[in-house]
């Protein structure tokens, strides 16, 4: 099999059976991101456990790759520091920069896991945003829940 339908195969795989769709609660912050210029739409709640991604729940709509690409992202940052997963958003970004160089996906590859998949992608510019939308919906969303957890931060701890 190609490399190429391969990762086809990979992302239609996340966009017919996404990975921990849905919204759930708790929750410590939850962001509403567009992509205007495909119609693409997701709403994403983060929760903390620490400084460590406890969970990503999420719904959306638009095009295939708007919405593998959270399924994906979802794999690659819960149980991971909020440090460690936006790191791996920076390489996910780097790839959506590699216009197709295949050299810049192999050395993102055991980073990235599935989301190596939009390699192809990063040959579109119009289609990056929406493989990227996610990976913003995120980064706002874990910003928020750290910054609404710092000030309110209880001595003893909340629930267990
Ligand atoms: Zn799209």
């Amino acid at each position: 099999m190609q490399l190429e339908s391969m990762y086809q195969e990979i992302i239609l795989d996340h966009y017919r059976n996404p990975h921990g769709r849905g919204l759930r609660e708790p929750f410590d912050a939850e962001v509403h991101h567009v992509n205007p210029t495909c119609g693409d739409e997701v709403t994403l709640r983060v929760r903390l456990d620490g400084g460590s991604i406890a969970d990503v729940s999420y719904e959306g709509m638009g095009c295939s790759i708007s919405q593998a690409s959270v399924s994906a992202m979802h794999d690659l940052v819960v149980g991971r520091t909020v440090t460690e997963a936006l790191a791996t958003g920076e390489d996910f970004m780097t790839l959506m920069q590699s216009k197709g160089d295949p050299a810049v996906a192999d050395k993102l590859e055991d980073s990235l896991e599935d989301a190596v998949a939009f390699a192809g992608v990063s040959k579109y510019p119009a289609r990056v945003k929406c493989a990227l939308m996610s990976w913003m919906a995120l980064k706002d969303a874990s910003a928020r829940a750290l910054s609404a957890a710092h000030p309110t931060t209880p001595t003893g701890g909340n629930d267990s």
